[in-house]
This record gives structure tokens, C-alpha cells and sequence, in this order.
């Protein structure tokens, strides 16, 4: 296996208390695999792929417990010039906002031959020759004349594939994609999405893709992790979470993918807020927004219980998994 977060424990100490930010996550992710990790904003999927990055402010953010294992290294135990070595060498992260995330002053040939320059000491010449090399890669027309041009003469989309030219310049072992397409318009992210996928089967990279947004995963992904404040509520294989999800929340996720032939009809969509983190309700933290929910939500906390065993692993934190699945 390329990458298993084990039991994985974040804390953001705050002035009005912790915040248990994630919670005895586990997943994995090997080489040529996707993995798509899907829940609303503050679900702890981002600050989980920050943990495994070694990018995690410290403080107030801290990991209390598990592991990481990356190549059989158990990442938490190394010190911080061995964990910068491996960040954009053997694991690269994509962000949501490429504009903030370029340099404004440095032309995109500059930025992505510097890669070059300080991780394999190339010349100048030659880092801007990679560049391009790069730039076709991810398919910009023109590279041999944008080359020169800053990230603001970019359009979005156009910037986002700057961003995974970036993060494929060492070809890395693993990309962490967090909302690689959400800035961008629909049409737009499926040509991002469909970059992204291609590269990662010809490099035979790990990919981690986190998203709030269900409908961008199908096509992509070989597994679904589903994340609840800061547990994992539901895994397993994309195309069985599609047929019947095992976990209510998951459901409500599905519900709420905007269909072509819907258009107009409100969406369903799951009511309520995600919990603070601060105050998250006992029991089954979904219970006051699941309309499954019965007595024993309110008080015992769903384990993560096995739906199928093999090929591979099925999973729903829900007490009445059974009946969310055939129902
Ligand atoms: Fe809903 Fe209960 Fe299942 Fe939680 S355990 S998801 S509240 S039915
Ligand atoms: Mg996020």
C-alpha cells in the first residue's frame, strides 16, 4: 500500500475549547488507485490531507494520534527536513485556488522551472525547457509562447493546469487534490477532472480527491471515503455507493447532485447545519439531521460496521445501515 492513515487524531486548540477535527480516521490509497474523500466543509478532510502533506499549522492544530504510513514509513515519526524532502518529491498537493496559490510576480516558466532548478539542479536553460515539456503535458496550447506570461494572463482553468503541471514536476508518488475544480465553471472542471485522471493512470500515481461535490467523483474515483465531523461515515467502492449508499448521510449527498433531467425542481438537499466541533452531538453525530434516526442514535455511537468484506472492504458508521441500504 502506498499511503494508510491509521487511526488519525487532529485537535485545534481554541479559546473557546478543542476541536476534534478528525477523529480515528483510517484510509488508504495505493499506487494507480483513487480515492475520492467527500463531506461538506469542516468534515476534517481537508485538515486530514494537511496531516498526511506535513502541512498542518502548528499550532493551533495538532496531531494526537495515529499513523501515516507512506511507503512503509510511518511519516509522524520523521523530523521536519526529512518531511520536506518527501513533500513534492514523492507527494504533491493541488489546491482550489491556483491565483493564490502562484506566485503573482513570477511567470508561470519561472515557477515551474524552479522545480527544477532546486530539486535537480538543473540550468536555467534547461529548467525552462522542462517547463514547457510540462505545460504540453497538461495541455496548453502555446506553451513555447505563454511560457513567459504571468498567472493572471491565465484563465481559470488554464491556471488550474499550471497547478498540476506544478505538482507533476517531480512526478510524485501521491497528489492530494484538494477541490482541484471547485472555482470553476461545470464544463471547465470536467476537462480539469479528466486531465487529472489521465495523468494519474500514466504516471500510476496514488491520488487522494477531496470534494465536497459528489457528482465530479463518479467517473474518476475507484473508492469513496465519506467523512462526517471528523470521522469517516461510510467506504467502499464508487460504483456500490452510486447502485444503494449504506450510510443516510451519504444518501443525502447523492440526493442533492444537481440531475440534467431535474432541472428547475428544488434539490434535495440535507437539512441542517454540520456540527461545530466544539459541542459534536453524542451518540451518532448525524442523528439531528437524519431522518433515520431513532432513540439509540442519541446515545450510542455507531462503530464503523463491516458491510461487505472482499474484494474490497465496505463500511458505514449507522446503526441501521442495513435498512439504509435495501430502503
Ligand atoms: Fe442516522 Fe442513526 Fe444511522 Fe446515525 S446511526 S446515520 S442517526 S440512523
Ligand atoms: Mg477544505
Amino acid at each position: 500500500m502506498l499511503l494508510e492513515v491509521r487511526d488519525l487524531h487532529v485537535e485545534f486548540h481554541t479559546r473557546d475549547g478543542v476541536a476534534k477535527a478528525v477523529n480515528g480516521v483510517n484510509y488508504a490509497v495505493d499506487a494507480g488507485e483513487t480515492l475520492a474523500v467527500l463531506g461538506e466543509s469542516g468534515s476534517g478532510k481537508s485538515v486530514t490531507a494537511q496531516a498526511v502533506m506535513g502541512i498542518l499549522d502548528i499550532p493551533p492544530g495538532r496531531i494526537t494520534g495515529g499513523e501515516i504510513v507512506f511507503q512503509g514509513q510511518d511519516l509522524l515519526t520523521l523530523k521536519e527536513d526529512e518531511r520536506r524532502k518527501i513533500r513534492g518529491a514523492k507527494m504533491a498537493m493541488i489546491f482550489q485556488d491556483a491565483l493564490s496559490s502562484l506566485n503573482p510576480v513570477l511567470t508561470v516558466g519561472d515557477q515551474l522551472g524552479e522545480m527544477f532548478r532546486v530539486h535537480r539542479g538543473m540550468s536555467r536553460k534547461d529548467a525552462r525547457a522542462k517547463a514547457v515539456e510540462l505545460m504540453d503535458r497538461v495541455r496548453i496550447p502555446a506553451a513555447k509562447e505563454r511560457v513567459g506570461q504571468y498567472p493572471h494572463q491565465f484563465s481559470g482553468g488554464m491556471r488550474q493546469r499550471i497547478m498540476i503541471a506544478m505538482a507533476l514536476a517531480l512526478e510524485p508518488e501521491l497528489i492530494i487534490a484538494d477541490e482541484p475544480t471547485t472555482a470553476l465553471d461545470v464544463t471547465v472542471q470536467a476537462q480539469v477532472m479528466d486531465l487529472l485522471a489521465e495523468l494519474q493512470r500514466e504516471y500510476n500515481m496514488g491520488l487522494i480527491l477531496i470534494t465536497h461535490d459528489l457528482g465530479v467523483v463518479a467517473d474518476v474515483a475507484d473508492k469513496i471515503a465519506v467523512m462526517y465531523a471528523g470521522r469517516i461515515v461510510e467506504q467502499a467502492p464508487v460504483h456500490e455507493i452510486y447502485k444503494a449508499p449504506a450510510h443516510p448521510y451519504t444518501r443525502g449527498l447523492l440526493e442533492s447532485i444537481p440531475r440534467l433531467d431535474q432541472k428547475g425542481q428544488e434539490l434535495y438537499a440535507i437539512k441542517g447545519l454540520p456540527p461545530n466541533l466544539l459541542a459534536i452531538p453524542p451518540g451518532c453525530a448525524f442523528h439531528p439531521r437524519c431522518p433515520l434516526a431513532q432513540d439509540v442514535c442519541r446515545t450510542d455511537e455507531p462503530p464503523l460496521y463491516e458491510v461487505t468484506e472482499s474484494p474490497v472492504p465496505r463500511s458505514s458508521a449507522c446503526h441501521f445501515w442495513k435498512e439504509c441500504l435495501h430502503g
